[in-house]
C-alpha cells in the first residue's frame, strides 16, 4: 500500500495543474488501498496569499479527493503524524536541525547579503561554479564557541547543511514517471533553516515525507533538479527516502508550438474557470485522467459505464515530456460524461450550478422540474445517448425552445428550415399537417410512420436513391417534412428526438405553434 500526498503551497489559488498532481497522488494511494494525505507547505510566508489554504481544501473537496489524513479542514491535524501544516511545526524542524549542527553536519552561517555578493564576484572571476561549498564556505568551520558569541551578540544567521557531497561522484536514480536519470552528487552548503526560523522546502519535504510515512512522492517535474539535494538530505538525516515520480508540465499548443499552460495567460488554467463554465468535476477528473494515461480512452470506450475509479491509474505509463492540455478534448470527454448521466443527475448538477451562475435558467427550471427531468432523459438509451452539452453554460441555448417566455419572443429570421426550403413551402406543409397531426401516437414508430405516409401524400420521397435518380417528380424527401415541423415546433434544425419533445410539449402547446408558425 503506498502513502501519497499532495503539498500544494498557499502562494496563489488552484490551477489545474494541482488537481492534475492531487489527481496522480490520490488514484495511485487509493488503488494500493493505502493513504493519501494534503499537507501545506507554508513556510514561505512572503508568499502566502490570503484565502490560498481555504481554496485549496475547498478546491480538493469539490474533485472529490479522498483524503484520509491531513489538513481537510481547520483542524491541521486529522490523522496520527500532524500538524499537517509545516508553519506549526517549527519546532521539529528546529530538532532536526540542531541535532545535524551536533553532528557536525550543519552549520550557522552569519554571511551577510554584501559578503555573499563579494563571493559571487571572486568566483565570477575565477570561472568556477558559484555559490556556498566547500572553500568558499566560510562559516563552514567556524568553532561552536566563535558561533555562539556570534548569536549572542545578536547577529543574524541561516542554518546551512555542510554538505558531505563531491559533484565528481554521479547518483543515480530511477523515477516512476521520467525512469533513468543521473546526475553529479551536491556540494552546495543548502539553506535548511531560514532567517525568519522556518525551514527551506528542501529541508521541510524531507523531513515531514519521512515522519508522515509518505511512500511515494508524485510532484511536479520543476522539483527534478532538485533530487541531488534531496537525496543527500535524506541520506543525512538517516531517512529511508520514498520513491519519485516527476510529473510533466501540462502544455498547451501555441500556434505552431507546444509552451506551458500560463496562469497569466490562459483562462483555462484557473480551476474558477470550471466552476464558471460550467464543467461538471466528474468530467474534468475523466478529462485529466485522459491526460495522465493515454490508455484512459480505450478503457473508456470498453468500460462505458464504469466510474472513472475503477480505472488503473498507471505512473509509468504517463507521457514523460509533458501533458497536452486541449479544451476541444476536454469537451468531447464532458459531453461523453454528461450524456452518459441519467436525466435526473444532469437536473441536479444544472440546477446546482445554475443558481450560482444564471439565476434566469435556475429559475425557469426548478419551476417546471418535472419538465425539466424529462428534457434531460431524451435519447439516453442505447449505446450513444446524445452528446448536447459540454458544460452548463452551453444548456440555456440548447434548452429554450421548450418554453413558451423564450420560444415566443424569437423572430423569424431565427427559424431553421430545412436546407432550401423556403418559409412559404414550410408553412403550406404546416398547415397541412396541423390538421393530420394526432398527438396520441402509440410510440415514436407509429408516430413517424404516420408522418411518412403524410408526407409521401403530399408528393414527398421516401427513398433517397428513389429521389436522386428522378428529383423532379418530388417535392423533397421526407425527412424534409419533417425538418419543417422540427422548426415549426422548435425553430431549430438540430435537436434530440422530435417526437419526444412535442410529447413533453403537450398537444396543446405542439397546436399553438404549429398557429404560431402559420401567423
Ligand atoms: N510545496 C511544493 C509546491 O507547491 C510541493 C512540492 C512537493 O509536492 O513536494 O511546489
Amino acid at each position: 500500500a503506498r502513502v501519497t500526498r499532495y503539498a500544494p503551497s498557499p502562494t496563489g489559488f488552484q490551477h489545474i495543474g494541482g488537481v492534475f498532481a492531487a489527481l496522480v497522488a490520490e488514484r495511485t494511494a487509493v488503488q494500493s488501498g493505502g493513504v493519501f494525505y494534503l499537507r501545506i507547505e507554508d513556510t514561505d510566508q512572503k508568499r502566502e496569499v490570503e484565502g490560498a489554504i481555504e481554496d485549496t481544501i475547498r478546491t480538493m473537496n469539490k474533485y472529490g479527493m479522498n483524503f484520509t489524513e491531513g489538513m481537510t479542514g481547520e483542524d491541521t491535524s486529522i490523522g496520527n503524524y500532524g500538524p499537517y501544516k509545516q508553519s506549526e511545526r517549527a519546532e521539529i524542524y528546529e530538532t532536526f536541525a540542531k541535532d545535524l549542527i551536533k553532528k557536525g553536519l550543519a552549520y550557522p552561517c552569519f554571511a551577510t547579503p554584501e559578503e555573499l555578493e563579494a563571493l559571487r564576484e571572486r568566483q565570477t572571476e575565477a570561472k568556477v561554479t558559484p555559490g556556498y561549498y566547500g572553500e568558499y564556505a566560510t562559516y563552514r568551520n567556524l568553532s561552536p564557541e566563535e558561533a555562539i558569541a556570534k548569536i549572542e551578540a545578536g547577529e543574524k544567521y541561516i542554518i546551512r547543511l555542510k554538505s558531505p557531497g563531491n559533484p565528481e561522484n554521479r547518483v543515480e536514480f530511477h523515477d516512476l514517471i521520467k525512469g533513468e536519470t543521473s546526475f553529479p552528487e551536491n556540494n552546495q552548503d543548502i539553506v535548511i533553516i531560514k532567517g525568519d526560523g522556518l525551514p527551506t522546502y528542501h529541508f521541510a519535504h524531507a523531513i515531514d515525507d519521512a515522519l508522515m510515512g509518505t511512500t511515494h512522492v508524485t510532484r511536479g517535474e520543476e522539483w527534478l533538479s532538485s533530487l541531488p539535494i534531496h537525496v543527500q538530505l535524506f541520506e543525512v538525516l538517516g531517512f529511508k527516502r520514498p520513491e519519485y515520480g516527476h510529473i510533466p508540465t501540462i502544455m498547451k499548443m501555441d500556434g505552431e508550438s507546444r509552451r506551458k499552460l500560463s496562469k497569466r495567460k490562459d483562462a483555462e488554467s484557473a480551476v474558477s474557470y470550471y466552476d464558471e463554465e460550467g464543467y461538471p468535476t466528474v468530467c474534468v477528473i475523466e478529462y485529466l485522467l485522459n491526460i495522465i494515461n493515454s490508455t484512459y480512452e480505450e478503457w473508456r470506450a470498453e468500460n462505458p459505464t464504469a466510474d472513472y475509479h475503477e480505472f488503473p491509474v498507471s505512473l509509468d505509463k504517463m507521457s514523460k515530456s509533458g501533458a497536452l492540455f486541449d479544451i476541444i478534448k476536454l469537451n468531447d470527454v464532458s459531453k461523453d460524461v454528461i450524456a452518459r448521466m441519467p436525466g435526473e443527475k444532469v437536473y441536479e448538477l444544472y440546477t446546482a450550478w445554475a443558481k450560482e451562475h444564471d439565476k434566469e435558467m435556475y429559475d425557469l427550471v426548478t419551476a417546471n422540474e418535472a419538465m425539466a427531468k424529462a428534457i434531460f432523459s431524451i435519447d439516453k438509451e442505447g449505446p450513444k445517448p446524445r452528446k448536447d452539452f459540454a458544460k452548463w453554460m452551453d444548456v440555456k441555448e440548447k434548452i429554450t425552445y421548450f418554453f413558451d417566455n423564450f420560444f415566443y419572443a424569437e423572430t423569424v429570421d431565427q427559424v431553421e428550415l430545412p436546407k432550401g426550403m423556403t418559409i412559404d413551402t414550410a408553412k403550406e406543409i404546416i398547415a397541412a399537417y396541423k390538421e393530420a397531426y394526432k398527438h396520441n401516437e402509440e410510440s415514436q414508430e407509429t408516430w413517424f410512420e404516420t408522418l411518412k405516409n403524410f408526407a409521401i401524400e403530399l408528393g414527398y420521397c421516401a427513398n433517397r436513391k428513389e429521389y436522386k435518380a428522378n428529383p423532379d417528380a418530388y417535392k423533397g424527401m421526407i425527412s424534409d417534412v419533417a425538418g419543417a415541423v422540427r422548426a415549426a415546433v422548435t425553430h431549430r434544425s438540430n435537436t434530440p428526438d422530435l417526437y419526444t419533445i412535442m410529447q413533453i410539449l403537450g398537444e396543446e402547446k405542439v397546436q399553438e405553434r404549429f398557429e404560431k408558425f402559420l401567423a
